[in-house]
């Protein structure tokens, strides 16, 4: 039976790309490894994953961090898909620590086990981020933009990204690097924006936007990306291997054009846009070039923007007791540059 180990799969992309392969491969065997920080839970998985002796299904509680465990299960994988990571911005301005043990040791941890391994594993794909580019020096970035990542979040996943493709021109690992933009959909935790919106405007709360809301952002539903990274997985490896592809639409929109199509779909004549002040290391402009992906693996977006956001208003309607529980979680207090604490 084919395995894929999914790191990271009961957080918010890794548990929709667990439905994906689930959906479009009921042959194979999924393996999950999250240690169920904050960002992950059961909850997010199918019930299978709970049972002991499923065949199809296997869930291990753990840190990406231990070798000796993440030994074991790469030893059983013919795929690798790494999430597993600390992911959220403003946490990494409040404290950082966790993301470089976690987003980069944890790699060093895959990717060794991957070597170790020898031919055992056909791909490992490590789930980077276009955080690492930093704000976009050309109108669209491509995968040869420069790397300066602006967070230290991105700093740590820029690091991560690195040292697998490192291990690529190392040792050969087979190894693919996909840079998704941001994603959108069912299941995303609350401190980030569009779950943070949808659900201040069912609470008739202000949407606060960050500075002037003018930050732009390429916003990618999350299926389209677990469909290019299962497009990558069972790619030839001439054409993916030691690659780097972005995800994204080509398309960006600001924080505060977002706020307001929110408020058109479901807002009510209430609904209010609040300013904060500018997040520290705040990314201006971000803008994908997806013409790589689409040239070598023919993969493009395929869900629209006004589509995304009704399947995930609809998803969040639908799952309150799911969300409710993290509210508390929204804001972050951050120390700004000039000394300020701020929540973010
Ligand atoms: P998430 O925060 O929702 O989920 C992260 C998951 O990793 C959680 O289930 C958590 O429990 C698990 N985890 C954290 N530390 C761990 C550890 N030490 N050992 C094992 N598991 C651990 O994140 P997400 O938004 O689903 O992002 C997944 C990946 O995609 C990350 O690598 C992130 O950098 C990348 N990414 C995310 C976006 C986005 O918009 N969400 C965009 C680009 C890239």
């Amino acid at each position: 039976m084919t395995t894929v180990l999914i790191t990271g799969g009961a957080g918010f992309i890794g548990s929709n790309f667990v439905d994906y392969i689930d959906r479009h491969h009921p042959e194979y065997q999924i393996m999950v490894l999250d240690a169920l920080t904050y960002a992950g839970s059961m909850d997010n998985l199918p019930y299978g994953m709970r049972e002991l002796d499923n065949p199809r299904m296997r869930f291990w509680y753990g840190d990406v961090v231990n070798a000796e465990l993440v030994d074991t299960l790469v030893n059983e994988a013919d795929y690798v898909v790494h999430f597993a990571a600390e992911t959220h911005v403003t946490r990494s301005i409040f404290d950082n620590r966790l993301f470089f043990q976690t987003d980069v040791l944890g790699t060093h941890t895959v990717a060794n086990a991957v070597l170790k391994a020898g031919g055992r594993v056909k791909r490992f794909i490590h789930i980077s981020t276009s955080e690492v580019y930093g704000t976009a020096e050309a109108p669209l970035i491509d995968e040869e933009h420069a790397l300066k990542p602006m967070s230290p979040y991105a700093s740590a996943k820029c690091g991560a990204d690195r040292l697998v493709y490192s291990y690529w021109a190392t040792y050969k690992l087979p190894a693919t690097i996909i840079r998704p933009f941001n994603n959108f959909g069912p299941r995303q935790h609350l401190e980030k924006v569009i779950p943070r919106f949808i659900t201040s405007v069912f609470l008739d709360e202000p949407l606060t936007v960050h500075g002037s809301g003018g930050a732009a952002r390429d916003f990618v539903y999350v299926e389209d990306v677990c469909r290019a990274i299962d497009m990558t997985l069972h790619a030839d490896g001439a054409l993916v291997d030691g690659e780097v592809f972005n995800v994204g639409t080509g398309e960006d929109r600001t924080i505060a054009s977002i706020a307001n199509d929110l408020t058109a779909l479901i807002g009510t004549p209430t609904t209010r846009i609040e300013n904060t002040g500018d997040r520290p290391g705040q990314v201006i402009r971000h803008t994908a070039d997806y013409d790589k992906i689409r040239r070598t693996l023919g993969w493009e977006p395929k869900v629209s923007w006004q589509e995304g956001l009704r399947r995930t208003i609809d998803w969040y309607r639908t799952n309150e007791d799911w969300w409710r529980r993290q509210l508390w979680m929204r804001h972050i207090p951050i120390v700004t540059a000039a000394g300020r604490r701020e929540y973010h």
